[in-house]
Parts: structure tokens; sequence; C-alpha cells
């Protein structure tokens, strides 16, 4: 156990823009609430409010990522766990779906200092939206999310044809699922996607976003996954042997959430754990079962079909055959190379069109580049 240090302010602006650290640093709760349309370009609304002790809990899950990742960096560990980040959502200016700073992306930064390609894995049942938009661009970080992808469920991003842009063609992986997705369907999926992209990708470090809303039971999540198939999906990662920085993220059943992350830790530090919960504090919230694992009553409706799976993974297979080989880079050449326009490889025309549907979804994209002067080239 490690206890880290809290993030800096030129840590979380490595990604954040200034004026939003500066905003979730200085602002109350009360002035937040005197004028909220002020902070609407913020993301500040219900789902991300401004309460007292924000700032410090952004610099503390925040500051855990980057930590755990310069030891993974440093060689001090192989396995990093921080259940407190994996806060997908967050942009780079924008609170988004209860996240604020977004670790995830501060954790690869950290990684890329060392390792020349960073893969990112998201089991959360949303879509890493935040994580994927910030990497769009480049070829040293490969997003790859399994979520759900339905009319009306949030992010609504995440589809397969959203495959990243200029340099980072063919970087973001999407596999966009049904409602009520089952155990041996899901790790039928995971497992070959996830060893065919490590294969071609051939990445330095892992970074393994564990939302355990995709676990049976959530309250957000209707899918009927057990809390061991999470577990199988966490211990196949940790299998291939990388350098891997293991975040939390969504999950909205405290109990599910306890019993999700109880046995990751288990498989991630080589335990075994018996199914009965020992005597504990908090053993009375676990009951009537009293075990780590357990069958709800509640079961959601499978609308994942055997032959639409297939379709989804050979699709996604053809995608990984045609994946551009990642090339070493200068590590001098840090920061990574995002949103950099590299017109070699396609026509200002193709990146026009695909940057502009892409947009579309993703407004905090469209922002920052014109923030950064980027945003003639998306439509000249
Ligand atoms: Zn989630």
């Amino acid at each position: 156990m490690v206890r880290p240090r809290r993030a800096q302010y030129d840590e979380l602006t490595a990604f954040h823009s200034e004026d939003y650290i500066q905003m979730l640093q200085h602002t109350t709760p009360e002035e937040a609430k005197q004028n909220p349309r002020a902070y609407l370009k913020y993301g500040i609304e219900l789902d991300c409010p401004i309460f007292h002790g924000l700032f410090d809990f952004c610099r503390l899950y925040g500051g855990a990522s980057i930590n755990g990742a310069s030891k993974l960096c440093q060689g001090e560990a192989d396995i990093a766990i921080n259940w407190a980040g994996g806060l997908h959502h967050a942009k780079k200016g924008e609170a988004s779906g209860f996240c604020y700073v977004n670790d995830c992306v501060l954790g690869i930064l950290e990684l890329l200092k060392t390792f020349p390609r960073v893969l990112y894995i998201d089991i959360d049942i949303h879509h890493g939206d935040g994580v994927e938009e910030a990497f769009y661009t480049t070829d040293r970080v490969m997003t790859v999310s399994f979520h759900l992808k339905r009319e009306g469920f949030f992010p609504g991003t995440g589809a397969l044809a959203d495959r990243g842009e200029l340099r980072g063609r063919g970087f973001s992986l999407n596999v966009p699922l049904d409602e009520g997705i089952e155990d041996e369907q899901y790790l039928g999926l995971f497992r070959p996607v996830i060893d065919e992209v490590i294969a071609r990708f051939r990445p330095g470090a892992v970074c393994l976003q564990c939302g355990a809303d995709s676990v049976k039971g959530d309250r957000l999540g209707p899918w009927n996954l057990s809390v061991e198939a999470h577990a199988a999906a966490v211990a196949h990662v940790k299998a291939h042997g990388l350098p891997l920085l293991v975040l939390g993220g969504g999950g909205y059943i405290k109990t599910t959430v306890a019993r999700a992350w109880t046995l990751g830790t288990a498989v991630l530090t080589g335990q075994t754990v018996d199914n009965a919960l020992p005597p504990n504090p908090y053993l009375e919230y676990f009951g009537p079962e009293f075990r780590l694992n357990w069958d709800r009553p509640k079961y959601n409706v499978n609308y994942n079909k055997k032959q639409d799976l297939e379709r989804l993974r050979r699709a996604v297979m053809e995608e990984l055959k045609a994946l551009p080989a990642a090339p070493g880079v200068n590590l001098e050449a840090y920061p990574p190379d995002a949103l950099l326009p590299n017109y070699d490889l396609q026509t200002p025309e193709q990146v026009h069109a695909s940057l502009v549907e892409y947009t579309k979804t993703h407004s905090a994209h469209f922002l920052w580049c014109v923030e950064e002067g980027l945003a003639g080239d998306l439509f000249s």
C-alpha cells in the first residue's frame, strides 16, 4: 500500500485547461447555485455539481493514478491499483457523467514518459469517451472500450465506426453491445479482441478501467455479468504480463462495487478468496446471501443475438488486421502528439468529413481544437 500525494496544479493542466481547473479550485457550491448558467460550459449541472472539498477530491484521486503510473515507469511495481480512479468521462475543459478530472488520461500521460505505446482498456458499461477523445488523433495510445450502446444510454458515443483520426486512425476501438449480455458472450468477445489488440499494437503498458456498473444488478447498467466474469476480464489482461495501471470507475450499488473490486484485487494480487464473506463491520449490508458472488433474482432481458455478436467479432477482427504498425517514438517528443494534423495519411477532405462527423457527438473535442487554434484545420 502506498499513500499517494495529491496531484499538483501543473499535473492537472497537463490535460485539462487552466480556466477549468481554476474553476474547480475556486468555485463554491453557493456561487454555482446562484449563477448556474455561468457554469454550464464547464459541465457543472445535476450530474456534476460543485460540492465542498471537490478540488481536494480531484487532487487525491488524480494524484493516485499519476503516482501509480510513475511506480510502473520506475519499475517499482508491476501492477498499480487505484479503485478511487477511472473517471473516464471528464473532458479537457468539462465535467461529465460524475467525472471532474480525467485521471485515466493523467495516468496515461505519465506512462507515456517511459513507454512508447500505452493501451487503454475500458470495461465500464459506459463508453470511455473522455479518454478516447483525448487520444483520438495519436497512435501512441490505443483505446479499447466495451460498452452498452443503445438509444438514450449515456454518453451515446462509442460506435464501431469511430476508429480515430489522423495519426490515430485505427487506434480507437469500440465494441458496442446491447442490453443483457451474459458472461460467456462477453468473455467470448473480450478475450480474443484483447489478445489481437496486444499482438498488433504491442503496448509497453496497459491502463485498465474497471467500472463495476457492468456487473449484474447495477442501478444504471442493465447487463447480466457476474462478479466472476468481471474479474475474469481483469485476469485476462493481467495474464499478458505487461505493466498494468488498474483503475475503478462507475458502479451504482455499493455492495456490488465492493464485491467486484474485492475479487479484482484478489485476482491482481494472486490470492484466492472464499465465496462466503468473513466477519467484518459491514457484513450486514451483504445479506441475505453474505457471499462474494450471488445470483440476483433480477434478470435483464438479453438482446445480444449470437449471430450479431459473431458479426461484430468479425468486424472488429477485420479492423484490427488493418491496423497500421505503431511506430517507435523518440521519447524526447513528450508530450504526445495528440491533435497534430498529419495530412500525409489522408486527404484534407477525408479528415474534414470524418472529424466533422465525430465532433457532432464530441463537443469538447471541438472546443479544444478552437482553443488550440486547430479549428481551421477541421473546417478548411
Ligand atoms: Zn459507467
